[in-house]
């Protein structure tokens, strides 16, 4: 007997999970890939080689399991974090949305919720309705800003378990101040996490969450090593928090959920964080050139802190995305409907992308 082809609906899925769309930032092999916000330079010669070693090395012990605690990477993740954090206030997980998921798993759940000010960074949802889990969505501001008394009523209304504030914003490339992120955490009734995958992109000056940690235990800050630090291919996430909140998510993190090889990367990649931050600085500036180039073509850009830019506002925009495509550049059409994203990257994927996008805009420039 030949059975016709399972559909997903025909599953006894969860009900809540029917009729959702999976995160799916298109990967499409184009010449220039400036959609998912990686960091467009490879590892060094020399960084290859420690990484190589250090896979070497850890490869005889692959036999046993790794270290379930993470010990020394939180160690050198608190190292980098300063702040006078240590591994005890340290996390790590397989990149920032695990990380996430474990804080919704530990936080969240039936009968709970979760807050987000958007437009923001998809996977909060998704993360959060993945962990059964209801989204509350709260609004910003028509400059993608927040207005603190704003959230704060409607944290007040809705009570929230978990609030997420993304500070720099993705897709909007939003940095918020400090006294708004105090204000939210005053407010929370619950866990309140701040986001700051892109923080290291952020303008001089712009203070880290992290500061706040101390007087806050309901506070955690997450980061990721795969924006600033160029590894987005090593899966590596991390937060900072109370020492209780990491004993929360031990309840629900998998056994030796961040293996050997990826322990090692990520240690490698610490100890080269010199050479490997050492690509801000250019990204910035080629950010801040962006801004300044698309403004000029008089086009409508979002302040940004982060390593990439808003633009718009086109009345299709799906034709100015599908044109520069077939100019062989990749860009994201994703956030509020009239803008697109284009992630910062080297000086010339950038000049192919403006002349692209010159090409595309019959009035522009
Ligand atoms: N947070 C934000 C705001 C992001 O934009 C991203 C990646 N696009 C992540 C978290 C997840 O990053 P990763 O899982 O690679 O650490």
């Amino acid at each position: 007997m030949t059975a016709g082809r399972m559909r997903l609906s025909d599953l006894p899925i969860r009900n809540d999970l029917r009729g959702r769309s999976p995160y799916g930032a298109p990967q499409i092999d184009a010449p220039v890939l400036l959609n998912t916000n990686e960091n467009p330079y490879p590892p060094s010669e020399g960084l290859v080689a420690d990484l190589a070693e250090a896979v070497r090395r850890d490869a005889a012990t692959l036999n046993r399991y790794p270290d379930r605690e993470v010990v020394a990477l939180r160690e050198d993740l608190a190292d980098y974090l300063g702040h006078g954090l240590t591994a005890e206030r340290v996390w790590a997980a397989n990149g920032s949305n695990e990380v996430l998921q474990q804080i919704l798993q530990a936080f969240g759940g039936p009968g709970r919720s979760a807050m987000g000010f958007e437009p923001s960074y998809s996977m909060h949802p998704i993360i959060t309705t993945g962990a059964a889990t209801r989204w509350i969505s709260g609004a910003r501001e028509d400059d993608f800003g927040l207005d603190p008394g704003k959230a704060v009523a409607a944290i007040e209304e809705h009570r929230p378990d978990i609030v997420f504030l993304t500070s720099p914003n993705n897709p909007t490339g939003t940095a918020l101040p400090l006294e708004a992120i105090q204000w939210v955490v005053e407010a929370a009734p619950g866990m309140v996490v701040v986001d700051e995958a892109y923080f290291e992109f952020a303008r001089t000056g712009t203070p880290s969450a992290l500061t706040l940690l101390e007087d806050n235990p309901r506070l955690i800050v997450t980061r990721t090593m795969s924006k600033a630090f160029a590894m987005a291919g090593t899966r590596l996430g991390y937060l900072a928090a109370d020492p209780a909140v990491i004993e929360a998510l031990l309840l629900v993190r998998l056994p030796y959920h961040l293996s050997t090889l990826t322990q090692a990367a990520a240690r490698v990649a610490v100890a080269h964080r010199g050479e490997l931050l050492g690509t801000v600085d250019r990204l910035r500036a080629e950010r801040d050139a962006c801004v300044a180039r698309l403004r000029g073509q008089g086009l409508s850009v979002a302040d940004s802190d982060a390593n990439f830019v808003l633009f718009g506002r086109f009345g299709d925009r799906r034709a100015v995305w599908e044109g520069l495509l077939e100019h062989g550049v990749l860009i994201r059409e994703v956030g509020p409907p009239e803008w697109l994203r284009v992630s910062i990257g080297t000086a010339d994927e950038m000049a192919t992308f403006h002349q692209a996008l010159t090409a595309v805009l019959p009035t522009a420039d």
